[in-house]
């Protein structure tokens, strides 16, 4: 079974799929999407970027019954920028339905405006394991209608810890249910908690010889990580490029590094609040700030279809860590690089975890040294989204019509909750800035500011 199409869905589902560029199931499609259509547990494993998410979301959405007023579907991730990511993903899935919410939970944000959406009845609800306990222990979820259950990244939670947080969770769900695992690696601790929350699962593996590996890997040894690091982007000149460190404080120090030397650098990790971390994030994805420099944080399930490179700063601690991290790259068939810089102890970490990669010697890059990675575009930022009523296409009215920004020098439009950004060429933007400031979107006026 290769096309949607073969599933024999309503035309309803089938077009708005097409619309959103799903004609053909990836392989992990094909192979479980039927086999979740008849109701079973299922444990997949498939490579990173071949297109998990839509595997469970679809089968999931097909399920719901409207106008329910309580959450059929609870979906658990290990971040909260994949609850984001998943949640998007769901709604787009559903558009064709009428009216199907989709709650994110996750720490860093209100817990009150979590429980006023909460209120207002959600269909699917989109996790981490420690929020979705302090809502639960704190009786503000309603988890008695759950019909599905899915862990997604579920080795991921296991490795931060969060095993009993999940049991806990899931031993409050109904009996009656279907319970769904999604990861690209499994270790071998894990089966302790799918025999406990899994029934009869089947087991759905993708033998990644099928598909072609897209994503090239090097491995350098060098002394001085910093300059490599330079020399590797110069060399390769991507146009968006994930930089991994193994602490918080090293992504700090090599985000620093970076921009002192001209490079666009956002930075992802732990210590960032939650805005600041959806900020940097944006940025990265919409071109503004095209490196970032990030921890595992960023490893897991993190779909930017353009990132080109990615660099292991650090080399990471464990096989699967790598191989999620290198995930990042090469998403959706695209091809992809991936490239690790090794000290002395790097090296013997590598051999470790990849004793099948080879060496080679960094002085064969042939480095651009006027090639300083910067974003084309900036981001504005307006204080205004879903909850005044913004829509993208109210700003790009306002920025075309009222301002005469031509649509080519506008780029990624996202409206959230509160805030809408929006990246601007930078031979514009200064235009842009004053027109949004003094003009309205939408009959509102709204404050605006530039981020850096
Ligand atoms: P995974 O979870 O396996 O790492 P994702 O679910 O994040 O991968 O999907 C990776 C990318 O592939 C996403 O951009 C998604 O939109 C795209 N994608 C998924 N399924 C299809 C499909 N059937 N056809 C085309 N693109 C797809
Ligand atoms: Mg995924």
């Amino acid at each position: 079974m290769n096309t949607f199409k073969e599933l024999a869905l309503p035309d309803d589902v089938l077009n708005n799929l097409s619309s959103l560029g799903y004609t053909q199931m990836t392989p992990i499609q094909s192979a479980s999407i039927p086999v979740i259509l008849e109701q079973k547990d299922i444990i997949a494993k498939a490579k990173t970027g071949s297109g998990k998410t839509l595997a469970f979301a679809l089968p999931l959405i097909l399920k719901l019954k409207e106008k329910q007023h309580h959450p059929q579907a609870l979906i658990i991730v290990p971040t909260r920028e994949l609850c984001e990511q998943i949640a998007g993903q769901c709604k787009e899935i559903a558009r064709y339905k009428s009216d199907v919410k989709v709650v994110t939970l996750y720490g860093g944000t209100s817990l009150t405006q979590q429980v006023a959406s909460l209120e207002k009845g959600a269909d699917i609800l989109v996790g981490t394991p420690g929020r979705l306990l302090d809502h639960f222990s704190r009786e503000t979820i309603h988890l008695g209608e759950i019909k599905t259950l899915i862990l997604d990244e579920a080795d991921r939670m296991l490795d931060m810890g969060f095993a009993d947080d999940i049991l806990k969770i899931v031993s409050n769900l109904p009996k009656q249910r279907q319970t769904l695992l999604f990861s690209a690696t499994y270790p071998e601790n894990i089966d302790k908690l799918t025999k406990i929350i899994l029934k009869n699962p089947q087991e759905i593996k993708i033998d990644e010889a099928i598909k072609k590996i897209a994503i090239e890997e090097h491995v350098y040894k060098v002394d001085n990580k910093d300059k490599a690091l330079i020399t590797t982007l110069q060399h390769y000149q991507p146009s968006l490029a994930l930089v991994f460190c193994n602490t918080k404080i090293k992504t700090t120090e090599v985000s620093q590094m970076l921009h002192e030397k001209g490079f666009d650098v956002a930075t992802l990790n732990g210590d960032l609040e939650q805005f600041e971390r959806q900020e940097m994030l944006l940025q990265f994805a919409n071109g503004s700030l095209p490196v970032l420099v990030a921890t595992d944080l960023a490893a897991r399930g993190l779909d930017i279809e353009a990132i080109d490179l990615v660099i292991n700063y650090d080399t990471p601690m464990k096989t699967e860590d790598y191989t999620h991290r290198i995930g990042r790259t090469g998403r959706a068939d695209k091809s992809g690089l991936a490239i690790t810089l090794c000290d002395e102890y790097g090296l013997r970490k590598l051999n470790e975890i990849q004793p099948d990669l080879k060496t080679e010697d960094i002085d064969n890059l042939r480095p651009n040294k006027n090639f300083y990675l910067q974003g084309s575009v900036a981001t504005i930022c307006i204080d205004g989204g879903k909850r005044k009523k913004v829509r993208a296409g109210d700003i790009l009215g306002t920025l075309c019509k009222d301002i005469g920004i031509e649509p080519k020098n506008i780029g990624k439009i996202n409206v959230y909750d509160k805030n809408s950004y929006v990246a601007i060429d930078k031979s514009v933007i200064q235009k842009a800035f004053n027109g949004l400031k003094d003009g309205k979107i939408k009959n509102k006026k709204l404050r605006v500011w530039w981020l850096d």
